[in-house]
């Protein structure tokens, strides 16, 4: 069955050097495998093979493998948000979707294409202030901030293994590092298991409560 199909994005521009990193665990990279653009993914990103979890003093609490249950082949996947935003665009077009960026839907346009039976489907995959709830449950709660916070940046000159997502907890909050899915070098850093040869590509990521 075809269908046609438009995809409306509020951003302007939503690929692009913009956000931080996502990684994606093994059902997320089976559904992508469904929708035939999990390659692009994988090479997009950087597959992290275990979850070291640390406590604030160096105490190896936990090692599980990453986002996937131990013996499945499939390793997750890290990448930066906007590859996969550039992956994910580049094959909706080459199947025939329309994307319209820089228009944001509010619940009156929203409406006019469901009243109007413009649409027979509206998927409202439009993130945690959704427009689509609110045209469908205009007495849902609201969001209310939980006084979470993340910040994250690149560091360079670290030595570190190549295959490990890592989380040392602190008494309000937790430092995460990765190693950084856009380093120019991973390929080689990966083949050699180490990212010795360049020393130059770690995300760090801390999130703590207020
Ligand atoms: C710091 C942080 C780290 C995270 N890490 C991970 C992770 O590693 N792995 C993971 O699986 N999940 C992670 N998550 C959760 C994940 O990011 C969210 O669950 C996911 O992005 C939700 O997807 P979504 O499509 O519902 O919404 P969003 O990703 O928010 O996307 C919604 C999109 O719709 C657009 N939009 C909104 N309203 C309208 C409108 N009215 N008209 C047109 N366009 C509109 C927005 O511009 C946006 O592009 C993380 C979240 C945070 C905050």
């Amino acid at each position: 069955m075809s269908c046609a199909s438009a995809k409306y994005e509020a951003h302007a521009e939503p690929a692009g050097p913009v956000g931080s990193f996502v990684s994606l665990a093994a059902n997320g990279l089976r559904a992508l495998d469904a929708l035939g653009c999990l390659p692009p993914v994988q090479a997009a990103g950087r597959a992290v093979e275990r979850q070291r979890m640390w406590s604030g003093g160096g105490r190896l609490l936990g090692d599980v493998p990453r986002g996937r249950r131990s013996g499945d082949p499939l390793h997750s996947v890290t990448l930066m948000r906007a590859d996969l935003v550039s992956v994910l665009r580049t094959e909706a077009a080459r199947l025939g979707a329309r994307i319209r960026t820089g228009e944001r839907l509010d619940t009156t346009a929203l409406e006019r294409l469901h009243v109007g039976d413009v649409a027979d489907l509206i998927v409202g995959a439009d993130g945690i202030w959704s427009a689509t709830r609110r045209l469908l449950h205009p007495t849902a709660p609201e969001p209310g901030y939980a006084g979470l916070y993340t910040v994250s940046g690149e560091s360079h000159g670290l030595d570190i293994e190549p295959d490990a997502f890592n989380m040392i907890f602190g008494r309000r909050g937790a430092f995460l590092h990765v190693p950084s899915p856009s380093c120019a070098r991973r390929p080689a850093c990966t083949a050699a298991r180490s990212c010795t040869p360049c020393r130059s590509c770690v995300v760090t990521m801390t999130a703590g409560s207020s």
